[in-house]
């Protein structure tokens, strides 16, 4: 399953509007901001979970992704600025 995170009209962050209960069928309307995690593209969230996954350990992810410490850890201050940005 891949979530839509952005307008394919003008880029913007989108919000869900829309969920199902997959047991009744019943319909809930809203405008319902993402979670932070959420609002990651899939690469980004599988990096998130990988580095839980490796109990924080930006080594063992280096080592498992078969990438240097350092690319590792620029990859990981990355995604550190980006999410800072979408809690502000
Ligand atoms: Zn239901």
């Amino acid at each position: 399953m891949k979530l839509p995170i952005v307008c394919p009209s003008c880029d913007h962050t989108l919000n869900v509007s829309q969920m199902t209960c997959s047991n009744c069928k019943t319909e809930v309307n809203g405008d319902y901001e993402l979670p932070v995690l959420l609002k990651l593209n899939r690469e980004e969230q599988d990096f998130v979970l990988s580095f839980f996954l490796s109990s924080g350990s930006i080594k063992e992810m280096a080592k498992q992704a078969g990438l240097s410490y350092p690319t590792m850890r620029n990859k990981m201050d990355d995604l550190i600025n980006k999410i800072t940005q979408l809690k502000n």
